[in-house]
């Protein structure tokens, strides 16, 4: 047992109570929102219970070694005949694309589990928990609290999320609970070795070639505190090799930075609200070490995240975008 008292009764009651379970992950789906959407989903589905899962965006090919990965239907909008609709890792609505809206009728309850501090509380019943370090932490925390089983199939998931929110646990997120959890995570199935490898050993060739290109392009300011990696649109023309790294890493890790940039122009289809004519858009992740306050700078763009991992979606062109948000970072970072 590592922590049962602090889920919240409301939220096991919604989840004993429940007859069918949608589940939904936010936009861009990540290692922590799929891996809690399918280690919750599984378990729930373990006791009989018809189970479904939907996203606004596709399953990016790294992930798709999770259990059930498959089973992630990509919708463009919500549905009813659901009577719990869980939003995992997912601080404001929107960030599921407008697939709330649709599901939320008569007779449904929204559950929100999320670890961001800036978590709007837009649930029925709302579990917010900006210690943990990934919701797939506190979805562990549900299952001790709800007896529901954790299978080899659920311990896969549930790593993956932690693994990748903390960064492979080298992150200030990552806690002694956190390293209990995958622990045990460890004892029910998951293979640390197995998961690494399907996360950061497959690679294709042009991935790693592309990545030696943006590695040459990698900017800083004079003083080397802000570095930056741009993504343009022809690099996103393939998205599977994009999503298969974690390009970030790459500027943060200089030994200099207190602030990390990358900025990825938007394929057209990829917005979150496409409409014709549909304006150029902007991806901007922002990470820091600990001195400066990302999220903040993230909300104050219309974004949000954590203290030391945050982002953004801006209309505009990439040098629009890119002029902005460096104008932005260097007075965060000269305001330290
Ligand atoms: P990433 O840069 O890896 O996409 O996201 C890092 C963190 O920033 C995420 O965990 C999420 O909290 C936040 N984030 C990323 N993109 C957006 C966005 O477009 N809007 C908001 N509100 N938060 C974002
Ligand atoms: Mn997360």
């Amino acid at each position: 047992m590592v922590d049962r008292a602090a889920v919240p009764s409301d939220v096991v009651d919604a989840l004993a109570t429940a007859k069918r379970v949608l589940l939904l992950a936010h936009l861009y789906p990540d290692g922590d929102v799929l891996g809690s959407q399918l280690g919750l989903g599984l378990a729930l589905r373990t006791t009989g219970r018809p189970v479904t899962f939907a996203c606004h965006h596709p399953v990016p090919e790294a992930f798709h070694f999770l259990p059930g990965a498959a089973e992630v239907q990509q919708w463009k909008e919500g549905t009813g005949g659901h009577d719990l609709v869980v939003t995992l890792d997912t601080p404001d609505p929107g960030r599921v694309g407008g697939l709330l809206e649709g599901c939320r009728r008569p007779g449904t309850r929204v559950l929100n589990l999320d670890h961001h501090g800036d978590n709007r509380r837009y649930g029925d019943v709302n579990w917010i928990d900006p210690q943990a370090a990934a919701t797939g932490e506190m979805v562990y925390g549900v299952l001790e609290a709800t007896g529901l089983p954790l299978t080899p199939d659920v311990a896969v998931n549930l790593y993956t999320a932690v693994v990748t929110d903390t960064g492979s646990f080298r992150y200030s997120n990552t806690t002694p609970k956190t390293l209990r959890i995958a622990a045990r995570l460890v004892e029910a199935g998951a293979d640390p070795a197995a998961i690494a490898q399907a996360l950061y050993e497959t690679r294709h060739l042009a991935g790693l070639q592309l990545l030696g290109r943006l590695l040459q392009e990698v900017q800083t300011n004079a003083v080397g505190t802000v570095a930056w990696m741009v993504i343009d649109r022809a690099h996103a023309a393939s998205p599977d090799l994009l999503e298969a790294e974690d390009f970030i890493t790459y500027p943060r890790s200089l030994r200099t930075v207190k602030v990390a940039v990358l900025f990825r122009e938007l394929a057209r289809q990829e917005g979150a609200t496409p409409r014709p004519p549909e304006p150029p858009q902007v991806k901007v992740s922002l990470r820091a070490k600990g001195e400066v306050d990302v999220a903040r700078l993230a909300a104050s763009l219309g974004g949000g995240g954590h203290p030391n991992a945050a982002g953004v979606v801006i209309p505009g062109t990439l040098d629009e975008v890119r002029r902005r948000v460096l104008d932005a970072v260097e007075a965060a970072v000269a305001a330290r």
